[in-house]
């Protein structure tokens, strides 16, 4: 069996990733130190506990493994958070991402792909973003996956590392089967938040900004769901175990969805009301986030399927409903 190290395994996204490797025929090794994740959600393979930042618990997890490849989702990854403590993401997500780096290439291992975001583009006058846009991060988040991508240009250039970045927009929607899903403590995203506030977890929904330049003053992301963002993940690896070499893919529909629009949907898809209260800007972020995901679909051949608003919101629905974690 042929063995990838997934970092984050025990997260949202990583544990979607087990899923789809495991049934791609690989064996997902899960690195994760649980400081966000969740061992319940390690379901598809051996798991390794342990910080990114520990090089001697790297080096062994590489020698016991010996992986063809690593892909890397671990990090901190709010926004407003990177805002107020920039150092904790510096210090997690980049120097973490630095020690797993340098264990890689020390252990002979040429194969990386790393879960960078549309956060590294910034603020860009609404235009459809491509992997060709400058990228401007107007957050700490942004900035420190940013560097990471510098970090493994770099290493490709000086230990042959192949990587593929992909560029994530908003991810959403769960395994439509149930066996994992999306459960942070605290929760953050607007979709789980907006199906907390339906049923009664939290009073309101608090929408970030109604003052925006969008026709309803209201923010726009591009929503992706997580198992066509998986999917794309493996079609990744596949890529360099082919030799086809360094490349990065934003991974996103290209439709933009604004908060009212996405509460509206919610609203329709679970026929429940959605209480909300209209408040400030979050610090950190972008008016509009829209991918043009075109590379990914021509080069890859990525075909989402369930990137529909409507799948996205029942598939998460019915996990909120269904489906969480206990430490
Ligand atoms: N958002 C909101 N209320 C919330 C959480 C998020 O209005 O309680 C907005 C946020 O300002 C952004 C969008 O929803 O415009 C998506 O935010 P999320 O945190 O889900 O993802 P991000 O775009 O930050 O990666």
């Amino acid at each position: 069996m042929t063995t990838v190290l997934v970092t984050g395994g025990a997260g949202y996204i990583g544990s979607h990733a087990c899923k789809v490797l495991s049934q791609a025929g690989f064996t997902p090794v899960t690195v994760d130190n649980l400081s966000t994740g969740w061992e319940q959600a390690v379901k598809f393979g051996p798991f390794e506990q342990g910080d990114l930042q520990d090089r001697v618990f790297l080096d062994q997890v590489f020698a016991k493994h010996k992986p063809v490849a690593v892909m890397h989702f671990a990090a901190f990854s709010q926004v407003g958070e990177s805002m107020s403590d920039p150092g904790l993401y510096w210090r997690n997500n980049v120097f973490g991402s630095l020690t797993l780096i340098e264990a890689t290439v020390a252990a002979g291992c040429t194969n990386f792909v790393f879960s960078s975001t549309c956060a590294t583009y910034g603020e860009q006058d609404g235009v459809a973003l491509t992997e060709e846009s400058a990228q401007y991060p107007i957050n700490a988040y942004g900035a420190s996956k940013r560097a990471i991508e510098d970090i493994l240009e770099n290493f490709e250039a000086s230990h042959g590392l192949q990587h593929v970045i992909f560029r994530y927009f908003n991810v959403a929607g769960a395994d439509p089967e149930g066996e994992v899903g999306e459960f942070h403590q605290p929760e953050t995203h607007l979709i789980p938040l907006v199906l907390d506030a339906i049923d009664g977890k939290r009073d309101a929904l608090t929408i970030y900004g109604t003052d925006y330049e969008t026709p309803d003053g209201t923010c726009i992301r591009d929503y992706v769901h997580v198992m066509d963002l998986v999917d794309a993940h493996v079609l990744g690896l596949n890529w360099l175990i082919e030799g086809k070499g360094s490349a990065a893919f934003n991974l996103g529909t290209g439709s933009g969805f604004s908060v009212r629009e996405v509460i509206d949907s919610s609203r329709s898809i679970t026929n429940r009301d959605v209480p909300i209260v209209e408040g400030t800007r979050r610090a950190g972020d972008c008016t509009k986030l829209v991918s043009g995901s075109a590379a990914a679909r021509d080069q890859l051949g990525w075909a989402p399927k369930r990137s529909t608003m409507e799948a996205m919101v029942s598939d998460a629905w019915r996990w909120h409903q269904n489906g969480h974690y206990d430490r």
